[in-house]
Parts: structure tokens; C-alpha cells; sequence
């Protein structure tokens, strides 16, 4: 597969307000906009850094994801996304290799990107994105 970047961090969050302080205010970065999921049950809000950005993610729901990832681990880093120039491609090359996938195929996520998920058991540990631009 062509990785052409690290697109974002995703961070879970409690509260945007209060989870994007430290983003802002100390590190100076600058919101560029936030979206709802409704499928992920997730709002996610963008701070660009350079060609990548840091993405804060908040649930919208006590039994989304994010609430459940809270549950378990608390706040804090949850997955780091890779712009992909094809993403059939790259499932189809993971598929091949033995990767265990949480997303078989694409999803539309924030901003109509596809993106797929990688099992972090297959990871060492890490929740792996990949994503590619509608
Ligand atoms: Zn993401």
C-alpha cells in the first residue's frame, strides 16, 4: 500500500471545551471545524498541525465507542490515522497478509473521508487507521 502521510491523532476526550484547552491555549493550535458522526456516535473536532492535524473525538453517547474506549482507559491518545492513496487497495493487502481488520470495508467518516479500522491486536496494540480522501 502507498502511505502518503500521518493524517491525524485521535484523542478521546470527556468534553471538547475542556479537552481542546491544552490543544489551544498552551500548544496554540487552531480549530478548524467539528463534525458529528451520527453512525459513530462521535463528534470529532480538528485542529490542523502542518500536512496533519489532531483530531479530539467526544462521544454523543454513553454506549459509543469513544465512551466505551473512556470507560476502559480513560481519556487520552486512541488512534493514529494513515492517508492512503487507495484504501481498497490497502484492505485488499492487509486481507492478503493475515491482518485482523475491524472494518472489512470502508466506512464514510468525518469529512467523507473512507477509512478503515485495523484490529490493535494486530497492531501491538496501537488502533490504526487508514483513510483516504473522498
Ligand atoms: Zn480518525
Amino acid at each position: 500500500m502507498k502511505i502518503l502521510k500521518i493524517d491525524h491523532l485521535g484523542i478521546a476526550v470527556n468534553s471538547l471545551e475542556e479537552g481542546s484547552k491544552f490543544w489551544t491555549d498552551v500548544m496554540g493550535l487552531k480549530l478548524h471545524g467539528s463534525e458529528t458522526v451520527a453512525e459513530q456516535k462521535v463528534t470529532t473536532a480538528f485542529f490542523p498541525v502542518g500536512e496533519s492535524e489532531v483530531e479530539l473525538l467526544v462521544s454523543t453517547s454513553p454506549d459509543g465507542p469513544i465512551a466505551k474506549f473512556i470507560e476502559k482507559k480513560g481519556a487520552g491518545f486512541q488512534h493514529v490515522a494513515f492517508l492512503v492513496e487507495n484504501i481498497e487497495e490497502a484492505l485488499a493487502e492487509l486481507k492478503e497478509k493475515g491482518v485482523a481488520l475491524i472494518d472489512q470495508t470502508p466506512r464514510i467518516g468525518a469529512g467523507g473521508c473512507k477509512i478503515a479500522f485495523l484490529h490493535p491486536k494486530a497492531t501491538g496494540g496501537v488502533l490504526v487507521e487508514i483513510s483516504q480522501r473522498g
